[in-house]
């Protein structure tokens, strides 16, 4: 199992990291070759403007779109969340459109720049501690997104089909939990292959 984490900016390593620990092999891509050579792709934090603006102008975005059509499971962390969002809140910004979901950037405050919560998770019988920073929540969830947890502030993990988000950072802890749920799902598209 060979996943890739995209390499153009932000949380990158620490990805890697877990992946690597909890199982899979795992390394950065930022071509269309080396997304086309994975079986699944983290979609990291960062800053989702810059993200996006580069995806879009290698065209790696139409080849993200290519291999989530084709059932590759792809999952995005804060930044990743919303740059898989159909559409952002008060921003005329390109996505990937994967998940019928409308994000709100920094949703938590401008003031609130991080924070530790014991969230509870759909499916999970211990809650996870989970770390937000400048984290977005989602909102006016299509019929096909299953909600997997939400805090007061709005929705924070999401599910549609193959396409896994979050707004908070798994891979800033020790907690492996969320990268075996997300390997589950690759095992079960390779499976299918
Ligand atoms: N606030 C950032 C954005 O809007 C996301 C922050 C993060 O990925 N940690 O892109």
């Amino acid at each position: 199992m060979k996943v890739g984490v995209l390499a153009i900016q932000g949380a990158v390593s620490e990805h890697i990291n877990m992946l690597k620990r909890a199982g899979a092999e795992a390394l950065a891509v930022k071509t269309a070759e080396g997304i086309n050579a994975v079986d699944g792709l983290i979609l990291p934090g960062g800053e989702s403007t810059t993200i996006g603006r580069l995806i879009r102008l290698h065209t790696i975005d139409d080849v993200i779109k290519e291999r989530a059509a084709k059932g590759m499971p792809i999952y995005g962390t804060c930044a990743g969340m919303i740059l898989l969002s159909k559409d952002i809140n008060g921003f005329n910004q390109p996505t990937l459109d994967l998940i019928d979901a409308t994000v709100i950037r920094n949703a938590f405050g401008r003031q609130v720049d991080s924070m530790e919560v014991d969230l509870a998770i759909k499916g999970f019988d211990v809650p996870f501690h989970a770390t937000f920073v400048r984290a977005p929540v989602a909102e006016r969830l299509g019929k096909d997104v299953e909600v997997l947890s939400e805090l007061p502030e709005g929705v924070v993990f999401v599910k549609q089909g193959n396409i896994l988000a979050s707004s908070f950072h798994p891979e800033l802890g020790n907690d492996l939990r969320i990268h075996k749920y997300f390997l589950d799902i690759v095992k079960s598209f390779l499976n299918k292959q």
